[in-house]
């Protein structure tokens, strides 16, 4: 495998800029895809976000439009990169423009939900990349904006989602107007057959590159569950966060609602925390990404469908406040504190009535989570010949703590976040 990005034979201005992300080893999907694509072929990659796909595209990518410089004409895109989200778009947008900062090269973004004329604008001289959800730029195709007469690479990301979206049929309609004569790169987390014939119908001659299943970044994740009645999660949620080993955290709540409240309830216990879910404005969206991203608030408070493609380093915890309906998302989320190779942690609050939920997350990922017992909302609910009056809510689960421990052979305080011993 290859350790250094000296030797994937890249030009010495990607390679400054690498370093300038510190970024120093190349993961699999670039140690894999990096020198086919360097080599102008089709690339079919089985890879998920978070696996290091985009810098596996894009340095290629770069390197390619300056080798050689080629003008691109006015409303023309020399590189089309097609993706399902606007805030996919926008990390991706973001990601060329960090790799491609020695390049002098022209890009423009391209997605739904703002106004088009800023768009329009930026295609007018023509660019070099273009980032694009397929709705939008679908609409700036018909309206005669953009053209693809002189392209040369597109890279169809996240095809599987583009096909839970809705999207295949605009993805269609674009790809029916592309030259034939191209480069092309198909990324997707899962292959079903509608990938698969698509995959077949827009490559030629692909190499297939593929990188560890979700079950294996799943592996490198501290799991653990903690649990609680449903009213003492606000509680033990800001108990947990004044660990400060959790220096950044994403909290994923059920519904809009409920992040609301959530981060409220924070804000008012002192912790820096912004929410961001479908009732927000693109714009409120944006700023609280960008206030997390900064390190400005240490906790985001998010539901699955804002959370879809949000990539951010550097995070430390996902807490899921909620456990969610669908065990499938319970390792999309838990997979955001496990980026390129890092590790983290996952703690889970669940209540009586989420056990069921639980048992079907521990079957998909065929692992049992290792419980918290030691917190102060345990939840262990006394039985009714022995219950008392309402005792403080501090002291009363101190006590039902030490007995249970005591049963075991009273193990020492451990602590209720297992980032302290890890950090
Ligand atoms: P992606 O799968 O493209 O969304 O990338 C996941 C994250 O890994 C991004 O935040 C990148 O900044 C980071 N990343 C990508 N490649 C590398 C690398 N070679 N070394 C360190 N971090 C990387």
């Amino acid at each position: 495998m290859t350790s250094s990005f000296s030797e994937l034979a890249l030009i010495e201005p990607l390679q400054r800029a690498l370093s300038a992300e510190n970024y120093h080893t190349p993961t699999p999907i670039q140690a894999q895809a990096i020198p086919h694509l360097l080599a102008g072929r089709d690339v079919l990659g089985v890879a998920q976000t978070g696996t290091g796909k985009t810098a596996a595209f894009a340095l290629p990518i770069l390197q390619r439009l300056v080798q050689p410089r080629v003008a691109p004409a006015a409303k023309s895109a020399r590189a089309l990169i097609l993706t399902p989200t606007r805030e996919l778009a926008l990390q991706i947008d973001a990601s060329f423009r960090a790799y491609g900062r020695h390049l002098q090269l022209r890009q423009a973004v391209i997605f739904g939900g703002v106004g088009q004329h800023p768009q329009v604008a930026a295609m007018a001289r023509g660019v070099d990349i273009l980032v694009a959800t397929p709705g939008r730029l679908l609409d700036l195709m018909n309206q005669r904006h953009v053209r693809f007469d002189g392209l040369s690479v597109f890279v169809l990301d996240e095809a599987d989602r583009m096909l839970d979206m809705g999207f295949i049929r605009d993805v269609k309609r674009i790809v029916a107007v592309l030259p034939k004569e191209r480069q092309t790169l198909l990324f997707s987390a899962t292959m079903p057959g509608d990938i698969a014939s698509l995959a077949q119908s827009v490559l030629t001659s692909p190499v297939r590159v593929e990188v560890t299943p979700v079950s294996s970044t799943v592996e490198r994740i501290d799991q653990r569950v903690l649990f609680v009645d449903g009213a003492s999660k606000r509680p033990l949620l800001a108990e947990v966060l004044r660990d400060p080993a959790i220096s950044r955290a994403l909290v994923f709540a059920r519904t809009k609602h409920g992040a609301d409240r959530i981060a409220k309830d924070l804000e008012r216990s002192r912790v820096e925390a912004a929410a961001i879910h479908g009732n927000k404005s693109q714009s409120a969206r944006q700023r609280a990404l960008e206030s997390f991203r900064s390190g400005r608030v240490r906790v985001l408070v998010a539901t699955d469908i804002a959370a879809r493609g949000i990539d951010i380093d550097g995070i430390t915890h996902v807490i899921n406040f909620d456990l969610p309906n669908v065990p499938e998302s319970y390792v999309h989320r838990i997979g955001r504190t496990a980026r390129a190779g890092a590790e983290g942690i996952a703690l889970s609050f669940c209540s009586a009535e989420e056990r069921v939920l639980l048992r079907d997350i521990e079957k998909l990922t065929r692992r049992k989570l290792v419980v918290i017992e030691d917190h102060p909302y345990a939840r262990s609910a006394p039985p009714p010949a022995v219950a008392r009056p309402q005792q403080p809510a501090q002291a009363q689960p101190q006590r039902r703590q030490n007995q249970r421990r005591g049963g075991r052979g009273g193990r020492p305080h451990q602590g209720h976040a297992p980032a302290a011993q890890r950090a």
